[in-house]
């Protein structure tokens, strides 16, 4: 299916589109129909020398640009994708297979937020002055340097512009390597950049799996790795950065959980667990996954979610009334019916849902359990899929402590018209990203990321500044040097 907003060629290095046919090739795979749409060539030794060689040679002279410039260009870039977002909404759809009613509102248009909001913040970088007496201290905001970006399948545009970003405005150089399985999307990032004006080198897209990914972070020319996926790609990526004392941001996996009291409305409380687990068919990091439902309320909430869960339409992505989209890929599928098969095995009770749609592509049907344990596979375990768990608590104090029972910390939600329970509950979750009577709002003035397993540092916001720059502190003496010998 030929699409005219497909890129050009595999890789983005030093303002152009480069091919390298030595490379594997990486099928690109329509989600919705399992029908192959185009393919990639992996990046070879070549291309990733490429990259480095002229992200290194432009990143100085970035740097040296004042902020309000800099940020010129990431704002008419912002500009720029937001008059293309229509182009831009069916590439995200054809890379995810993500419906049109989620990718038109939510890809390429929060990609811009975060050029629009850290190119305005570029001309406002500064350090400080500390007066000692007469002798005094400043200290300079600078670049890190080389930042390599690798993203996961679910947000492919979101992810290449949340870090592309905050890099480009401190004053560094990216190089972005996304998901093999949605290799289209950032590739037009870095097209539109450059149109915006950002000098070449200096947001390189290059692709592959895990075997490009991994010789860009130990290669010693790069200052700083961000990643966003799974728990165990974290654990590699961040004990090969160790190995050169390397910055890192990890946003990784999570199994957040969403807590709703008996006094929530059960409207809002059905809306958010909807939001915490369907959107993108499930596959987002944040998801309140295990959501505790309070004894009280429980049957009337299952009841209300099953009746809203019949309105789903699901069906053809590039049709705006489609709500609901497929897995990403053939194996996410799979590794979901696992999961869903495991809950039936384990005991838990299927409310709704469990079956795969049609033989073309890759639809699940939005499923939820009830009456699931803590111990249980779907209970501790990340899905990354439209499978909800609900566990019944009684006590507030119960709940919290079952909700912090897990080695991830990325989200946590809490559903109460008791305002001060609300901000009691959702201080003591051990979470990096909360929500009141909301799920999944991620705004870019607000930090994003992970406590405990799910990673290291923020994206978004102010927060986001500190992991794409160092401060260097520079002592002044106005007297005579006073020596001991
Ligand atoms: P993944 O861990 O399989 O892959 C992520 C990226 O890392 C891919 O680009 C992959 O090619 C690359 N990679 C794999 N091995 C590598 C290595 N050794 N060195 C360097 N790069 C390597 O994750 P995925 O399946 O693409 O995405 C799903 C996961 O991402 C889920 O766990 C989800 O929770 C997580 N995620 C987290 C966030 C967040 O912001 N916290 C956002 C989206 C997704």
């Amino acid at each position: 299916m030929p699409n005219p907003t497909q890129p050009t060629a595999s890789h983005f290095i030093n303002g152009t589109y480069v091919e390298d046919t030595a490379g594997a090739e990486i099928p690109v795979i329509y989600p919705a129909t399992g029908e192959q749409i185009g393919v990639v060539h992996e990046a070879t030794p070549a291309i990733i020398e490429q990259a480095i060689t002229s992200a290194k040679a432009a990143q100085k002279a970035w740097a040296a640009m004042s902020g309000t410039e800099r940020g010129r260009i990431l704002r008419r870039a912002a500009d720029m994708i937001r008059e293309c977002n229509h182009d831009l909404s069916v590439l995200e759809t054809y890379d995810t297979g993500k419906p049109m009613s989620e990718t038109l509102y939510v890809d390429a248009t929060s990609g811009a937020d975060a050029l629009e909001y850290f190119g305005g913040l570029a001309g406002s970088l500064t350090g400080e002055h500390i007066q000692l007496g007469e002798d005094w201290v400043y200290t300079r905001r600078e670049a890190l340097g080389l930042c390599v970006g690798i993203g996961a399948w679910n947000y492919p545009t979101q992810i290449a512009c949340w870090k592309g970003a905050p890099a480009l405005a401190c004053g560094n150089a990216m190089i972005f390597k996304p998901s093999e399985t949605t290799p289209l999307c950032a590739l037009k990032i870095a097209e539109i950049l450059h149109e915006a004006g950002l000098p070449a080198g200096l947001y390189n897209v290059i692709q592959g799996t895990g075997a490009v990914g991994a010789p860009l972070v130990t290669d010693p020319r790069v200052d700083k790795v961000s990643l966003t996926g799974s728990v165990p790609t974290g654990r590699k990526v961040y004990a090969a950065a160790a190995e050169g004392i390397k910055h890192v941001t990890m946003e990784l996996g999570g199994k957040s959980p969403l807590i709703i009291f008996d006094d929530a409305s059960l409207e809002d409380a059905v809306g958010g667990a909807i939001l915490a687990n369907f959107y993108s068919s499930g596959q987002v990091c944040s998801n309140g996954t295990r959501v505790f439902v309070q004894k009280g309320i429980k049957e009337a909430f299952l009841k209300r979610l099953h009746e809203r869960l019949q309105t789903v339409v699901m069906g053809d992505p590039l049709d705006e009334a489609t709500n609901f989209g497929p897995m990403v890929s053939e194996r996410q599928m799979q590794i979901v019916q696992g999961f869903i098969e495991k809950g039936k095995a384990e005991g838990a009770r299927l409310v709704c849902g469990g079956e795969r749609i049609g033989t073309e592509g890759f639809f699940l049907e939005p499923t939820v359990f009830a009456d699931v344990t803590d111990g249980m596979t779907i209970a501790t375990d990340e899905i990354f899929g439209p499978v909800m768990s609900v566990l019944d608590f009684e006590t507030e104090d119960e709940a919290i402590a079952r909700a912090n029972a897990t080695e991830f910390g990325l989200s946590a939600g809490v559903f109460t018209t008791d305002l001060a329970r609300g901000h009691r509950v959702i201080a003591q979750m051990e979470a990096g990203s909360c929500f009141i009577n909301s799920y999944n709002d991620a705004p870019v003035e607000a930090p994003f990321g992970g406590a405990k397993n799910s990673g290291v540092g923020r994206e978004n916001s102010k927060a986001a500044i500190e992991h794409y720059s160092q401060m260097k502190s520079v002592y002044v003496r106005m007297g005579a040097v006073d020596a001991p010998f």
